[in-house]
């Protein structure tokens, strides 16, 4: 991998998809990549750590930041700021690793805009009430932030077509493995090309 820049993926899905639980099982078996640490205006949940889940930051700071042009992307999802660090990602990038931001569809929109050879993966639920049962059933958030966020989820369904690739959550060790074959093409792509260009 030496001497190799690292990819972008952008990997969204609605809230309760599982994101997380599928990237923490890829991660347990894939090199050289690493997920970017978001910051965000929302109040953590039981057991979310500062600088690992999230860094968690008020409003002012989030807007001096943006000021600051320091976010890759940012976006208000549900009444709060989350917002991509551009430093981490690029730095990670320079060292060879591939990078994946796991962010809503408005942000991963203005990431492609901003990087378009980055690789998009939009991870869906087998189907909508399995969302709905997956979100009341983490019993992580209200009623109502429940209803925002499904009525958010099926906006983010009508960017579908944006993606290069679909990913049903069905299972989480199928749908790791087909990230894991999505970022070795990839990767192999990439090498066949610089081939290419010798
Ligand atoms: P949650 O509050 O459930 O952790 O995240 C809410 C939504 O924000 C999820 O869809 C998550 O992927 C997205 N998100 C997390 N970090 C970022 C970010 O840095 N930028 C954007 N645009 N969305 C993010």
């Amino acid at each position: 991998m030496n001497n190799r820049r690292g990819e972008l993926f952008v990997v969204t899905g609605p809230s309760g998809v599982g994101k997380a639980t599928v990237l923490g099982r890829l991660m347990d078996n894939v090199e050289d990549v690493c997920i970017s640490i978001s910051a965000t205006t929302r109040k953590p949940r039981e057991g979310e750590i500062h600088g690992k889940h999230y860094f968690f930051i008020d409003r002012a700071e989030f807007e001096k930041r943006i000021g600051e042009d320091r976010f890759l992307e940012h976006a208000e999802y549900v009444g709060n700021y989350y917002g991509t660090p551009a430093d981490f990602v690029e730095q990670m990038l320079e060292e060879g690793k591939d990078v994946i931001l796991e962010i809503e569809a408005q942000g991963a929109l203005k990431v492609k805009e901003k990087r378009p050879d980055c690789i998009m993966l939009f991870i869906i639920p087998p189907s909508f009430s399995d969302l709905e049962t997956r979100l009341k059933g983490r019993g992580t958030e209200s009623d109502e932030v429940i209803a925002k966020r499904l009525e958010t989820a099926k906006k983010e369904f009508e960017y579908i077509d944006h993606y290069d690739y679909i990913v049903v959550n069905d299972d989480v060790d199928k749908a790791a493995d087909e990230i894991r074959c999505i970022i070795h093409t990839s990767r192999y792509k990439t090498e066949k090309r610089k081939h290419l260009v010798r």
